[in-house]
């Protein structure tokens, strides 16, 4: 495997990150990704610590001269997500990734790379090895299980970091600064609703919304497309007034996607059903029409159903639950006013479905502001207050929101500007990211985040282009140089 880096600069960047491909990591299973960090940290007679979830930080003492500075946490995290084509024999336990180069990049072969974010720990490890320049106190994090939970940052203690300044290596654009992200929480409501005997004229439909693009909750909102669950309860609420009973509702399916298909059980009076296919076609044109740009594929149709199901949903609980739906806020709250494109806030009504005795509606909620995020859940809890629901929330995390007037940001572009000659872009994300957790419990942590470009993350065609690594790591040695020798903002 060796001969694939070989040539590569720098020469203990790629080092490490080979060392680091062939240990199986996937989240949740970082334990030999831990125990090697700690390993590297012990031979290079470094001080480690490993917390009980396995985050380990090792401290590197400042370069002589350079004692007074300010320290700064350079931060990766330790597992993968773990991808693999159709008919690629992997098994992400106990196989080491095999790594490929493909003209300026390297990629694995059939699996995801681990780039995201194994590009961050090599160069975390490289620094740890060698920082070829003057620099204050260094503290290297690796966290665990930032894929799927965010488990690491969440449970990192009080006194596991010393340092006030933060570097994230968790970025994919190459000449991005990321200063910001979005906070989160899940709501969820639960109606009770009863049913009474069906009608014996009614007949049996299923009305569908389909098509959709969907997309992320938070990267995707501001895309002006359609919700499923919304649109469906749109035509709902059109034909239980001309009699349609409602029996059960169906749509959406991760709570971080916009709902890309609905359904909901019908029961039709049988002399109103030409009426109600002619409206579910206007409905469906209207639809077609209102989205041609955003969101073109979109269907509503309306097909016969055989099953025998025998109740309908009391029409004033029904029109409760449509009632319900209607006011549940979807899609952006708030723009930013400081990043031109940046959501502030926004809200998924993320999936509904059907019980014995209930309706469950799930929800999440984002904001780049602590405050905002609080307002907005509880705008969504008001609606489900309205009509008696139960609710309860995830876990959620904090969101860090953006400061241009951030001492290391100015350090970084100045840096930036000097090096390439012209500006770094300055972004913020409507999604969650480890720094969000890490400032709000280490208060005053001033923070970046940034890395290599990496394309197809989360994918078997995951790839990093070398330049691109090279590029970043020579900035990160430029901007750690300049804190160093106290030139920081
Ligand atoms: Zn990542």
């Amino acid at each position: 495997m060796n001969n694939v880096i070989d040539g590569l600069t720098p020469e203990p960047l790629w080092r490490y990150f080979a060392e680091l491909s062939a240990i199986p990591r996937g989240s949740k299973h970082e334990e030999k990704a831990s125990a090697y960090v700690a390993g590297v940290a012990t031979r290079l007679g470094l001080e480690s610590q490993t917390d009980a979830c396995g985050n380990v930080v090792v401290r590197k003492t400042a370069a002589t001269g350079c004692e007074g500075a300010p320290g700064i946490v350079i931060q990766g995290h330790l597992d993968m997500v773990c991808e693999k084509n159709d008919g690629t024999v992997h098994d992400f336990d106990r196989d080491p990734i095999v790594l490929r180069r493909q003209g300026n990049a390297i990629a694995a072969t059939g699996t995801t790379l681990g780039a995201d974010d194994g590009i961050g720990v090599a160069i975390g490890l490289a620094l740890m090895e060698n920082c070829p320049v003057a620099h204050g106190p260094l503290e290297f994090l690796f966290t665990v299980d930032e894929e799927t939970g965010l488990t690491g940052a969440n449970n990192l203690g009080a006194g596991f970091l010393q340092s006030r300044i933060l570097i994230n290596l968790d970025s994919e654009e190459e000449g991005v600064l990321c200063v910001g992200c979005a906070g989160g929480m899940d709501t969820r409501g639960v109606v009770p609703v009863a049913f009474e005997p069906l009608p014996a004229d009614h007949r049996l439909f299923l009305l569908k919304t389909s098509g959709l693009r969907g997309g992320h909750s938070g990267l995707d909102i501001h895309r002006g497309r359609g919700n499923a669950i919304k649109l469906l309860n749109r035509a709902l609420r059109d034909l239980a007034a001309g009699g349609a009973r409602l029996i059960a509702i169906e749509g959406g399916n991760k709570r971080n996607a916009i709902p890309r298909e609905a359904s909901a059980i019908i029961a039709l009076p049988e002399t109103s059903i030409g009426k109600v296919e002619q409206k579910v076609k206007n409905c469906a044109a209207l639809y077609k029409a209102e989205f041609a740009v955003t969101d073109p594929g979109i269907e509503l149709t309306l097909e016969k159903l055989q099953s025998g199901k025998k109740s309908v949903i009391r029409q004033a609980h029904a029109a409760a639950l449509m009632n319900l739906l209607s006011v549940m806020p979807h899609g952006v709250v708030a723009m930013n006013g400081a990043i031109p494109g940046l959501v502030e806030t926004s809200a998924n009504l993320a999936r509904v479905s059907t019980t014995e005795d209930a309706l469950v509606v799930e929800t999440s909620q984002r904001s780049m502001v602590e405050s905002e995020k609080a307002d907005i859940v509880a705008t969504v809890c008001a609606a489900f207050g309205l009509i008696g629901a139960s609710v309860s929330h995830g876990d959620g995390y904090s969101a860090w929101r953006p400061d241009l007037t951030s001492p290391i940001l100015k350090t970084a572009q100045a840096v930036y500007r000097r090096k390439f000659g012209k500006d770094p872009v300055v972004k913020a994300i409507h999604a969650g990211l480890e720094c969000g957790i890490i400032g709000d419990k280490f208060l005053g942590m001033d923070m970046l985040s940034m890395g290599p470009t990496l394309e197809m993350v989360h994918s078997p065609a995951e790839r990093v282009p070398i330049d691109s690594v090279e590029r970043v790591w020579e900035f990160l040695v430029a901007v750690i140089e300049t804190v160093g020798k106290g030139k920081i903002d």
